[in-house]
């Protein structure tokens, strides 16, 4: 079976440009779940069905498809055909992901095809909440990324062109209680995880370390 090394962790703690470098580092395929939990938020968002009625939105999302493109130089994800890379990333989805990521449904649903898309690659680098814990519990290297909160909001803020710091940081700690006290596969360290707080550390830092501890 493939290579795969899961990176986990809250929002903003630089786990895609780290899994995206990772990945080109070593040669392997990236999938981001965290992308196909916004294009499914997007797709209901778009065929109008009430996100707090989660009957609704598990029958409404089996109808959707979702395609990721795992090259870490270009990823790319579609619904439905769309190219969803840019409003995927809008205050609406955001602000309305961690309630489709609650519905156990939408997580099977989104789980079967992460594995699929596992199971059909060279060896890939995870990144999502869940990946070492439910996705991959067998992945061979599982990483749990974490930083400080105000660093998070700092680096969020800085990738939606400056913004307010402060309201960042309120978002993603709202976005964090609901990932981490939901039902179905809470946000939380995996077991056996391997632990890499990137404060103080920069990216080429961070893929430094995971490099050595894949290569280990
Ligand atoms: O990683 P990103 O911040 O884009 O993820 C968006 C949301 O998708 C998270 O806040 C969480 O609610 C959900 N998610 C999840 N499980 C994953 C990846 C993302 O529940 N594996």
């Amino acid at each position: 079976s493939p290579l795969v090394v899961a990176i986990d962790g809250p929002s903003g703690s630089g786990k895609s440009s780290t899994s995206r470098g990772v990945a080109a580092r070593l040669d392997l395929a990236y999938l981001d779940t965290g992308a196909m939990y916004r294009a499914m938020t997007w797709a209901l968002l778009q065929h109008g069905v009430d996100l707090t009625d989660s009957d609704a939105v598990a029958v409404a999302a089996e109808k959707i498809s979702l395609e990721s493109g795992t090259d870490p130089a270009a990823p790319t994800i579609h619904a439905d055909g769309v190219d969803v890379a840019e409003p995927i990333r809008s205050d609406e989805v955001t602000g309305s992901v961690s309630l489709v990521a609650a519905v156990p449904r939408v997580r099977e649903i989104l789980v079967d095809m992460q594995r699929a898309t596992i199971a059909g690659s060279h060896g890939i680098v995870v990144e999502g909440r869940d990946i070492g814990s439910t996705v991959a519990p067998d992945a061979p290297v599982k990483i749990y990324l974490v930083a400080d909160p105000a660093a998070r909001a700092a680096r969020r803020a800085a990738e939606n062109g400056g913004g307010d710091a402060a309201a960042t940081e309120q978002a993603l700690a709202r976005r964090d209680e609901i990932d981490s006290t939901r039902a179905t596969s809470p946000l939380a360290k995996p077991e056996g995880a391997v632990v890499v707080d990137s404060t103080h550390m920069t990216l080429d830092e961070v893929i430094d370390a995971i490099v050595g501890i894949v290569d280990a």
